[in-house]
């Protein structure tokens, strides 16, 4: 192997930062710390940088939301006050000028989720590299092994082509989710080696494995303008609640009310918490009562299997007749009010037991990482080795969905390139 010798530079007066990743936090450090100087090496060992990137918000990328800080850390469920400082110095504001900036005109929608006008994830990592590369930074195409580390002090890192002298490291590898686009856990292993703790890791924003063959049978239905309630089957305690969009799977519940919902339960077990949805969360009870009796008026003749046709999706028909006990063959003229209130019930609580998650890999984020009781919060540099710094979701640190985790990456990439950059 050879040894490449990168710092300092011949003024000698340049700080010289490897920043490992380069993803949106990587990519960030990278552009902030060439800004103040320092000579940047960022390594990336994919072909193109921000590979996650490109595929966030279904390809339309929500890059921040767009509100104040105290809104922004109730967002986020563990470790919000570690992203104090890093939120202080880069925050919401600060995104939306930075892609201005670069070209990238943004609007906000529902939620305050902010999106390029163009409504590509495109646009926003070709301004990030543009970026990197117009303040400075080097980028290079190479897997990084390890870190060098001699009495508690960074020295450089170890990639597949080469050893290299580094004043600074920033590690900004990402978590485990989505592993085809570069992610797959290598973070945790230098931090490991580096001698930090890695809290447990687990998914987090993703798709629940439901019990019984409801969802099975409902498969590929996605269901739109529904409330969803997440409750704890023995004391009834919701710990979730929310209305939107969601999709029924071969294996269970999905869509973006779902991956909101799985970030809000703490300890999912089989059997423990069930999802009630209210398939027609505008009617209340007596409204609803109201409609039925008009379209089982219209429908007098009918079998009970055929009489709800205006009132729900074809899939969920004989799921919901099963369900409410009725029989399917009974005329409508004749179902009682008893039953109908049978119906009505299940209209407004069809309840699934939730069995578990799916695996971290089909996770849009990773939940744990490297503990941030090891790591000073003012400027994301390693309370065990000197130089050493950790910026986005390699960190335990992650957000609600809405905007909140690229806008972590973005501010504890900031602090981290900044801070490596000053370094004394
Ligand atoms: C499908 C999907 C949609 C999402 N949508 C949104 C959204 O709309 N809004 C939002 O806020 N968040 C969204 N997220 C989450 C967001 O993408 C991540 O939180 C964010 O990408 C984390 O940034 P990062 O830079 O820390 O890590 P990453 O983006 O994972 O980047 C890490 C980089 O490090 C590289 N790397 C890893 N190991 C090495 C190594 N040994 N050597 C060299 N390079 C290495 C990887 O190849 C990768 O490019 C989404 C996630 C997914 C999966």
């Amino acid at each position: 192997m050879s040894t490449i010798k990168t710092t300092p530079d011949a003024a000698g007066a340049r700080r010289a930062v490897a920043v490992i990743g380069g993803g949106p936090a990587g990519m960030r450090a990278a552009a902030a710390a060439a800004k103040l100087g320092a000579a940047v090496t960022l390594f990336e060992k994919n072909k193109i940088l921000g590979k996650k990137l490109r595929i966030t918000g279904k390809g339309r990328c929500n890059v921040t939301n767009d509100c104040q800080l105290n809104e922004f850390m109730a967002n986020i469920p563990a470790n919000s006050r570690f992203l104090w400082s890093a939120l202080s110095r880069f925050s919401p504001e600060n995104t939306k000028e930075l892609f201005e900036s670069l070209g990238v005109p943004l609007k906000t929608e529902r939620g305050k989720r902010v999106f390029p006008v163009s409504d590509l994830a495109g646009d926003v990592a070709g301004a990030m590299i543009k970026d990197c590369r117009a303040s400075g930074a080097i980028i290079l195409q190479e897997k990084v092994l390890s870190l060098d580390i001699e009495d508690g002090s960074i020295k450089g890192i170890t990639t597949e082509k080469g050893s290299y002298i580094f004043d600074s490291v920033i590690v900004s590898t990402g978590g485990l989710s989505y592993p085809l686009t570069g992610s797959d856990g290598d973070g945790y292993k230098f931090a490991r080696a580096a001698g930090h703790r890695v809290t447990e890791l687990e998914p987090s924003l993703v798709p629940i494995v439901c019990e019984g063959s409801i969802c099975a049978e409902l498969q590929g239905l996605s269901l739109k303008n529904v409330s969803l309630a997440i409750e704890q089957c023995a004391s009834g305690k919701t710990v979730f609640l929310d209305f939107g969009e969601m999709l029924f799977t071969h294996f269970g519940i999905s869509g973006p009310m779902i991956l909101s919902a799985s970030a809000h339960i703490p300890d999912i077990k089989p059997g423990v918490y069930e999802a009630k949805i209210d398939l027609k969360p505008a009617l209340d009870e007596a409204t609803l009562d109201a409609r039925l009796l008009t379209d089982f008026g219209k429908y007098a003749n009918r079998n009970f299997e055929n009489a709800l046709d205006d009132l729900l999706p074809q899939k969920l028909i004989p799921v919901i007749v099963g369900l409410s006990g009725i029989d399917p063959y009974k005329k409508v003229n004749s179902i009682t009010r008893e039953e109908r209130r049978r119906l009505a019930g299940q209209l407004k609580g069809l309840r699934i037991k939730l069995r578990g998650f799916r695996p971290v890999e089909e996770a849009i984020i990773t939940r744990g990482g490297v503990d941030v009781k090891e790591i000073n919060p003012k400027t994301m540099e390693s309370k065990i080795v000197k130089g050493l710094y950790f910026a986005g979701e390699v960190l335990d640190v992650d957000g609600y969905t809405g905007g909140f985790n690229l806008q972590i990456a973005f501010s504890t990439g900031t602090l981290a390139g900044e801070s490596a950059a000053n370094r004394e």
